[in-house]
């Protein structure tokens, strides 16, 4: 069974498009602030101008849950894996898959992000 395909309209469909293409960027209001997940206001100055940068993809684990029993039929095969919500050196967050052994996982561990199949993964830096 496929896996169900990113978005590919909207803001996250430019997240995802630039992803594939350049690697990972987050956007960057012109106060400065970096903001994830895509959205059009920046929620510290609430303009909304701003560009996508590129992003450094280093990071720290800030938590994760391991699946033991996928959600849906495409990643059972899959289980067991992680999901990791990492906290990236420009101040955001970002959900990713853990492309290491799952007894690698701790808080605070230092991350980096890879692209596969067009999704970010973590692992460990
Ligand atoms: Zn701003």
């Amino acid at each position: 069974m496929d896996k169900p395909a990113p978005p590919t309209d909207g803001l996250a469909g430019e997240w995802y498009a630039l992803l594939r293409t350049t690697g990972l960027h987050f956007q960057r209001c012109v106060c400065g602030r970096w903001r994830h997940p895509p959205r059009a206001a920046c929620p510290e100055c609430r303009r909304s101008t701003w560009t996508w940068e590129p992003a450094t993809g280093q990071g720290r684990i800030f938590s994760w849950t391991v699946t033991h029993q996928a959600m849906h039929p495409a990643w059972a095969d899959a289980a067991p894996y992680a999901i990791v919500l990492g906290a990236m050196a420009e101040g955001v967050r970002l959900v990713a898959g853990w492309a290491a052994p799952l007894d690698t996982l701790d808080l605070d561990v230092s991350i980096i992000t890879t692209v596969e199949n067009g999704l970010p993964v973590f692992g460990p830096r």
